[in-house]
């Protein structure tokens, strides 16, 4: 299974190598050292709450600057 994939590159930055394989029909998320695969479903709902994620992240710290220096 592992060993017949050949993943199309889909998007290429410094930070992440985003893959769909459509041997497995999965996406291979690359990050350094690491491969993440994950299905298209679950890639498009973990995109989401990426971005849920840092926008959260980014109203915190813009609201309260205090709080992020103690953790
Ligand atoms: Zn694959």
């Amino acid at each position: 299974m592992a060993s017949n994939c050949r993943p199309e590159t889909v998007f290429e930055s410094q930070t992440v190598d985003i893959q769909h394989c459509p041997d497995c029909q999965m996406i291979h998320l690359t990050m350094g050292s690491i491969t993440i695969r994950m299905t298209e479903h679950h890639f498009s709902e973990f995109a989401k709450d990426i971005s849920r994620g840092l926008f959260e992240f980014n109203t915190d710290s813009a609201s309260q600057p205090g709080l992020r220096m103690m953790m």
